[in-house]
């Protein structure tokens, strides 16, 4: 084989023997260091040893559930703070959930910054700035500056950048592979949703509902960031062709000039993918604006707004549809989780999908053809009087109509649920779903609505003596009546829970088990373990910890974040398990798009969040009458000092790790020193 060389001889052999051996040994030993890589075969097994938590929802199936039981209904009162992380300056809340994966923590935090740490310490292995123009990109941000989180595939963390770019950083560095660009914010879009991965396919949404885009979400090829498809959510410009069969379906449900105001139907949160059934499920938002008697459509659908759709990775073609809401008025965005479990329905096992919408419904459908099984109300609804059991339909209450009167419906635009996560455990055949139990808005049409190219069109106006923030920013010329209110079905708020609730979900009898207060609004989520545990982190705050069983509550640490959190995970290192989870808002600039106030009621469900001068109440913050609290996380809250705070005192935000018997401090409160980011002019 190699003729211009000798052979070599014995003791050559002898003395090379160990030597090559030695190299063979370090070589395998350098593989065994290489670090993992997450394929398609990990993403379908993600979550099932409870190891990792490798995608947003923690496994395929979009349940937070965890089988770990080192931390359990016996012992999680030992919890304390392993370690702490500062995220940045803040900005806005901490939506993001972390990952974990081979030893590392990676996340998001506020203008896209991603970072990932040693999870045994917390310590900074990389930082990756994506340097968005904050000045420019703000006003076209509805509802916070927020991300939910990121993805990983191969070696790649998948970062979706709030201004509209996809970047794919070196899981190991956090140098850039590659960048796509999604959408561009001066066509008023903005990311804020985790993608997720299917098929070696990166699935991303939009945001930008209450402005004038057309939604849509994209698949791009996970190797190289070329977009492999995109999927419109609603019909454009009908003189024009089709872009597909779906579109072709969906135009006559829409009038011929809707297409000019954007549409809507933006993918901001949910969004799973089920590797058996090999098809993408999708949540979209709320058509726009928000009356349909504005968007010409009255008795029309308007798909696929307010839509569960299901899809083929490969193609992105539209298999099923579902509409929770045809013909929304009331920015009921269907966006929310969208959790996958086999469960036995009348003695047959079903594969379904499960939402807990943001109007109140709790919808069960079979994710194989979309078929509807059931709905019921998990909270107080007025807008309608119940789901037709036989087609799916919503049997709105005729009085639920604004077009004339101004009408106190629940819920309201911030939801029943909006993106805080749920959990579902297998061992209990519970859901937990961090509800608003009380969130309702007093909805009256803008009369003198024209449309604003490039800002937020919602078409409503906010109550007497405050201007029409959908409109031109003008005061109403004739202040809207008082309100009507509507007959209820579904649970009401209960003492002790109107300002949100945790509550414990039977989806295959429709029941309510158990509810604790706190909860809902905007933030926080929830995990569930084989522990028999719901971890619940509350928008104020605090950590807590139920039986998964019971609702016995069993633990409550206040982490002194105060607000912007996000919801838990839970992973394995070295034997222990481990609790993660991000909050704390730092200064949030007060911004004012389109000069015509914040967007308190738009994908981010900022309908919660009190205007000043309405007289709706803050939904599922305090009684009607009652001067509402700002919920954290928002811009109502610019620069406040948290409930139990000195003036001028705030929590810079952080990435909290807890484990049993942990004796780290948890954070104090300090003066503000930095000025808000997104205030800063320089960039
Ligand atoms: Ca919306």
């Amino acid at each position: 084989m190699f003729p211009n060389r000798k052979p070599l001889s014995c003791a050559s052999r002898t003395l090379l023997f160990p030597l090559s051996l030695g190299l063979l040994l370090s070589a395998w030993l350098a593989i065994g260091q290489q670090p993992k890589r997450v394929d398609d075969a990990t993403l379908k097994n993600a979550g099932k040893s409870g190891e990792d938590w490798i995608t947003y929802g923690s496994n395929a199936q979009e349940t937070r559930y965890s089988p770990l039981n080192e931390i359990n209904a016996s012992n999680v009162s030992r919890l304390g703070l392993a370690w702490s992380y500062d995220v940045g300056a803040g900005g806005g809340g901490q939506e993001a959930t972390p990952l974990v994966w081979n030893g590392t923590l990676f996340s998001i935090t506020n203008w896209s910054v991603v970072f990932a740490l040693d999870v045994r310490t917390g310590k900074e292995r990389w930082r990756w700035d994506p340097e968005v123009n904050r000045t420019a990109v703000q006003p076209k941000i509805c509802c916070g500056v927020v991300n939910r989180g990121l993805a990983l595939y191969q070696n790649l963390v998948i970062a979706p950048v709030i201004d509209g770019r996809l970047e794919a950083l070196d899981a190991a560095t956090g140098k850039v592979v590659w960048e796509a660009r999604v959408a561009y914010p001066q066509e008023d879009y903005t990311i804020t949703m985790a993608p997720r991965i299917a098929k070696g396919k990166v699935i991303i949404g939009v945001s930008g509902g209450e402005y004038p885009v057309r939604g849509f979400f994209a698949a791009f090829d996970a190797a190289t960031g070329h977009q492999a498809w995109k999927f419109y959510t609603v019909p454009g410009d009908p003189t024009k062709p089709f872009e597909n069969s779906a579109m072709r379906k969906a135009s006559p449900t829409w009038a011929p000039d809707a297409w000019k105001m954007g549409g809507g139907a933006p993918v901001w949160d949910g969004l799973s993918y089920d590797p058996d059934a090999d098809l993408i499920y999708i949540g979209t938002g709320n058509a726009g604006p928000w009356p349909e008697k504005l968007r010409h459509s009255n008795g029309k659908d308007n798909l696929y707004a307010a839509s569960i759709l299901a899809v083929q990775p490969e193609t992105g073609e539209l298999r099923w549809h579902y509409q929770t809401v045809p013909g929304d008025s009331w920015d009921f965005d269907t966006v929310q989780q969208m959790t996958l479990a086999d469960l036995n329905i009348n003695g047959r096992t079903r594969k379904v999908l499960m939402q807990a919408n943001k109007d109140g419904f709790y919808y069960v459908l079979d994710r194989l053809t979309g078929q509807f099984i059931s709905a019921e109300p998990f909270a107080e609804v007025t807008w309608a009087k119940g789901i037709d059991p036989k087609t799916g339909r919503p049997m709105v209450n005729p009085d639920a109509m604004y077009d004339k009167d101004t009408v106190r419906i629940s819920p309201g635009p911030g939801g029943a649920h909006n993106w805080s996560p749920m959990s579902y455990n297998p061992n209990t055949g519970l859901v937990y779903i961090p509800t608003s139990t009380s969130s309702n808005f007093s909805y009256a049409i803008d009369q003198d609505f024209t449309y604003k190219p490039g800002g937020q069109n919602m078409g409503i106006v906010f109550g007497f003596g405050r201007g029409g923030r959908g409109g031109a920013g003008a005061a109403p010329a004739t202040p809207p009546p008082p309100a009507k209110t509507l007959p209820s079905i579904g649970p009401k708020a209960q003492e002790g829970d109107r300002g949100g609730a945790l509550i414990a979900w039977d989806p295959v009898t429709q029941k309510e088990r158990w509810r604790r207060p706190g909860g809902g609004s905007i933030g926080g989520g929830t995990v569930t373990t084989a522990g028999n545990l719901v971890i619940q982190v509350i928008p104020d705050g605090r950590l807590v910890a139920y039986s998964a069983d019971k609702g016995e509550k069993l633990l409550e640490i206040q982490t002194g974040l105060r607000g912007g959190m996000g919801p838990p995970i839970t992973y394995l290192v070295d034997g222990k398990q481990y609790i993660s989870l991000m909050g704390g808002t730092g200064p949030v600039p007060r911004f004012n798009p389109g000069g015509a106030g914040g967007n308190d009621a738009g994908r981010g469900g900022r309908g919660n969040a009190p205007v000043p001068g309405n007289n709706a109440p803050a939904v599922g913050n305090a009684p009607a009458g009652a001067a509402p609290a700002p919920p954290p996380g928002t811009g109502a809250e610019a620069n406040a000092a948290p409930p139990g705070f000195g003036a001028g005192q705030q929590v810079l935000p952080k990435l909290l790790t807890f484990v049993l018997d942990g004796k780290a401090p948890l954070p104090t409160p300090t003066a503000p020193a930095t000025p808000p980011a997104a205030n800063d002019a320089a960039r």
